[in-house]
């Protein structure tokens, strides 16, 4: 999104494992840092190293597909839409996806990527086995019955590990969705909050400083897949990119134009039917860049967060138009996940990347915490480390893991050191 900028000494794309075990090694002899760059879709600059920045774009695809157990072994490099039209290709797919598919398997799964569905876990939920190169110079392979702590916390571990080399998934026949998209009113899509997530995939903008809502349900179907024709294509990209990217344009000159442009929006989307895959239903193209911050509670307490939310724009005369994003995620018990140990509702909002809205941003993000929300690693947000431990039962579990994996601390960069309170090691030459 061009928020975050790197300058490394040495920007490697190692092409096997042994060349990543070779790096690490290496590093680890002369003292250096390395990060590891997936698609570099994070906000937040959980990325730079200032040394040794690695890149698997170069060891991408399957690695072997076990069908009996529903089981795909895939080199952590590979991009997220590669792998859907990888798995398709042989008759599989993947449980769920994010909004978009652009990011790397590892570089969503580090990060606790998820998309929505509340009978579905994040991204990282559908990891069954890792493979990691450790800050020891190690292969080590983990899953549930081999180095089972390990295999908990690298499900959400933002590199701080080791470098996730193959990744084990779990795989579903592919799959058939029916998406319906319709406009509604905020107030009717809370109170019947309970039977929309009842579907498979269920989420929904909600247009800010307004009552307009805009659903997106999906659920599986027998129907044959039809192909998404110029109708899907003018609601994706003509209507949520190009349309938006003017909106935005205007409103940035503008800006006391933020509501009147918002009702504008709520109107202008369409309700529609697609039936297809779901690997091609589930994302989209994202063209307009805007800065991202997200949160995640109970859903229990979703009512009420929206309400404060609505409550915080009446009351400070808000003004915005980018819609907001709510979706829903089966809670898991991954140390450091959002969605740890609470079956979750995210919502996460936005402003357009060259207009600055700071009022706004503030505010909401006021509500979230007093409502005990978890941000989104890869995603903007102001907590502080001590924050952020009580919010998360299972803090201490994770460090642990990190320090045993990493003692001398060659995954740790400047922004980690001091969101998640490291202390420094003292090396000693
Ligand atoms: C337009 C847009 C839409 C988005 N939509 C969603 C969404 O729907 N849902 C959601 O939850 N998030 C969403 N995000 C956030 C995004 O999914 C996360 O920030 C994700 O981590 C980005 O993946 P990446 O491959 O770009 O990883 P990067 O941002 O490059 O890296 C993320 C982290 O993963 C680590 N990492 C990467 N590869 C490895 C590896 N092999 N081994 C160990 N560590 C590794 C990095 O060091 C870093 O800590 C969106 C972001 C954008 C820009």
């Amino acid at each position: 999104m061009g928020n975050v900028k790197d300058t490394p000494k040495a920007y490697l794309e190692p092409t096997n494992e042994e060349e990543i075990v070779n790096i690490v090694q290496k590093a680890l002899q002369e003292n250096r840092k390395i990060r590891v760059v997936g698609s570099g879709h994070s906000w937040s600059p959980i990325v730079p190293s200032g040394d040794i920045l690695l890149s698997l774009d170069q060891w991408q695809g399957i690695v072997s597909i076990d069908e009996a157990n529903h089981v795909a072994e895939i080199k952590a490099g590979t991009k997220i839409w590669r792998l859907g039209e990888l798995l398709h290709e042989k008759g599989w797919g993947m449980e769920n996806f994010g909004d978009i598919n652009r990011q790397s398997l590892a570089g969503a799964m580090s990060t606790g990527t998820h998309g929505s569905g509340i009978g579905l876990g994040t991204l990282s939920t559908q990891a069954v086995g890792f493979t990691i190169v450790t800050g020891k110079g190690e292969i080590v392979e983990c899953s549930a019955q081999e180095n089972p702590a390990l295999f908990k916390a690298a499900q959400v571990s933002m590199g701080l590990l080791g470098i996730i080399t193959k990744i084990k998934i779990r795989i579903i026949p592919a799959q058939v969705l029916k998406a319906v998209k319709s406009t509604q009113n905020l107030d009717d899509t809370l109170a019947h909050l309970d039977t929309h997530l009842q579907n498979r995939h269920f989420e929904f903008y909600w247009f800010p400083c307004t009552k307009y809502t805009y659903h997106k349900t999906m659920n599986v179907t027998d129907e044959p897949a039809k192909p998404l024709g110029w109708k899907h294509k003018f609601q994706d990209i003509f209507i949520e990119n190009y349309l938006l990217w003017v909106i935005c344009r205007l409103v940035k000159v503008f800006p006391s134009l933020a509501k009147r442009v918002s009702n504008f929006s709520g109107k202008v989307l369409k309700d529609g039917l697609f039936i297809n895959y779901n690997h091609r239903l589930l994302s989209q193209p994202r063209l307009v860049t805007f800065t991202d911050w997200e949160f995640a509670f109970p859903v229990e307490k979703f009512t009420k967060v929206v309400k404060a939310m609505e409550a915080v724009m009446e009351q400070q005369n808000l003004k915005e138009h980018f819609p907001l994003v709510c979706r829903f995620v089966k809670g898991d018990d991954i140390p450091l996940s959002p969605a740890y140990g609470q079956d979750t509702a995210y919502i996460s909002f936005h402003t357009y990347a060259r207009r600055k809205n700071p009022e706004y941003l503030q505010h909401l993000e006021q509500v979230v915490k007093s409502f005990g929300g978890r941000p989104h690693w890869g995603k903007f947000h102001t907590y502080t480390t001590q924050e952020l431990q009580a919010l998360y039962p299972q803090w201490d579990v994770f460090m642990d893991m990190r320090e045993k994996n990493d003692p001398q601390q060659i995954f740790v960069n400047d922004y980690l050191q001091k969101l998640l309170g490291i202390q420094q090691t003292v090396t000693v030459n």
